[in-house]
């Protein structure tokens, strides 16, 4: 058994329950076996050679999610268009360096809602390559001319390549979910509004009705207690989804009262996205015109979706815009323009996003029995929210026990 101490931490659970300033956690062959003041920690059998890494005063928090990725995307270092210029496996290739950044920004867990499949999520599993934990949509559901249809004016069709199925009717919806329902993947994503990178549409638009969102809901509760995650920016997409039955709504930026009282009641989260703008080096200008009125929204909307008492988890469309590794840039968005506190903005992407992926019996908290996915953050995340979102400030990632990454050089 291999035994983990940090100690001379400053613990920040992800509970919401206050830091609590000398804390020690203790780490068995992976697992969390103590997590809590230094005072009430328990007796160490020095026989077993425990390894005692002194954090040095700095903060200890759980690892941090990512509700909504798309590492099959190169962010602002590139054009998703790019991806059309080279073989397919090319771009496996590409993927090391994204999971290794992004696992060294302090996010140990993503959920990928279009582009890369199970075969990715399986490798990182295994240790094939170095990254964060995965659940994976694989693909995109939209109606034709919807966001996931990427007919491009010239005629080229990239919807393929970029990971988009299109289904008109409830029967296409049912057995396209179903035939990525037997390839294994965690969730199913819709757009059910248009979106602002998609060449013939606009989030305004619906992107796939009702009745076509709640089939998809059916077949994913019916093949394993599955969830469905929907795009959806524009209020009719928003309403195609609330009452469809999704798990969570991706964006959600023209929300209504009406419409969070209704989200509360059925128990739906909010990804909000708040990070993400785009820039006119790497968009289309239609893109980019759409991106500055929506963005725009999505700033003016979230205080009063926070507010309502939505359960807000993180997700930034890391590889759309943001780039990979800048997620913890979101918990700063939510303390400015939603209102949150830095300790709600923290629970939102740890504990409240693990309920989100459905890990919470392992993953989200420093608890005794969880999984040791553990962050060591320079200085006061509390107090200074933004601190994270710079990743030389994350000095130690573990997952699983493990070090992902190590900029602090401890010796563990
Ligand atoms: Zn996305």
């Amino acid at each position: 058994m291999t035994t983990k101490i940090l100690h001379n931490a400053r613990l920040i659970d992800g509970t919401g329950a206050d830091a609590v300033p000398d804390a020690v956690l203790v780490i068995d062959d992976g697992k969390i076996t103590y997590a809590g003041p230094s005072a009430g920690a328990p007796q160490i059998d020095e026989s077993t050679n425990p390894v005692r890494v002194d954090v040095g005063g700095n903060t200890v928090t759980p690892g941090f999610f990512d509700c909504h990725v798309h590492l099959s995307l190169p962010g602002t270092k590139g054009s998703p268009i790019m991806a059309a210029m080279v073989p397919e496996s090319y771009r496996f290739f590409e993927l090391i360096g994204r999971l290794k950044t992004t696992v060294a920004a302090g996010v140990t867990t993503v959920r990928d809602l279009m582009g890369v499949d199970v075969g990715v999520r399986d490798a990182v599993k295994h240790g094939l390559v170095e990254g964060p934990r995965l659940l994976v949509a694989d693909k995109m559901f939209s109606q034709t001319g919807g966001h996931a249809d990427f007919h491009i004016p010239s005629g080229l069709d990239g919807t393929g390549l970029i990971g988009g199925v299109i289904v008109d009717s409830v029967d296409e919806a049912r057995k396209e979910a179903r035939a990525l329902l037997r390839e294994g993947v965690d969730v199913l994503k819709i757009a059910s509004s248009g979106g602002v990178t998609s060449p013939s549409d606009d989030p305004d638009w619906l992107g796939a009705r009702t009745e076509i969102v709640a089939a998809l809901v059916e077949e994913a509760h019916n093949y394993g207690g599955r969830k469905v995650a929907a795009h959806a920016i524009g209020l009719a997409g928003i309403q195609a989804a609330i009452q469809g039955g999704v798990q969570s709504v991706e964006h959600g930026y023209a929300l209504t009262d009406e419409l969070r009282t209704e989200m509360v009641e059925r128990g739906q989260f909010l990804v909000p996205t708040l990070i993400e703008t785009l820039k006119p080096d790497t968009a289309t200008p239609q893109a980019v015109a759409k991106s500055s009125k929506w963005h725009a929204l999505a700033h003016e909307s979230i205080q009063a979706s926070v507010e309502a008492g939505i359960k807000v988890a993180v997700g930034t469309d890391a590889g759309l815009v943001p780039d990979h590794g800048d997620t913890l840039g979101e918990l700063g968005c939510l303390v400015k323009f939603g209102g949150m506190t830095p300790m709600q903005a923290i629970v939102a992407g740890t504990k409240t996003s693990a309920e989100l992926c459905d890990v919470a019996e392992t993953l989200g908290t420093l608890e005794a029995g969880k999984l040791a996915d553990v962050v060591v953050v320079k200085g006061d995340p509390t107090t200074d929210i933004d601190s994270l979102a710079d990743k030389d400030n994350i000095l130690l990632v573990l997952k699983e026990g493990k070090a992902a990454s190590n900029r602090g050089a401890y010796t563990i």
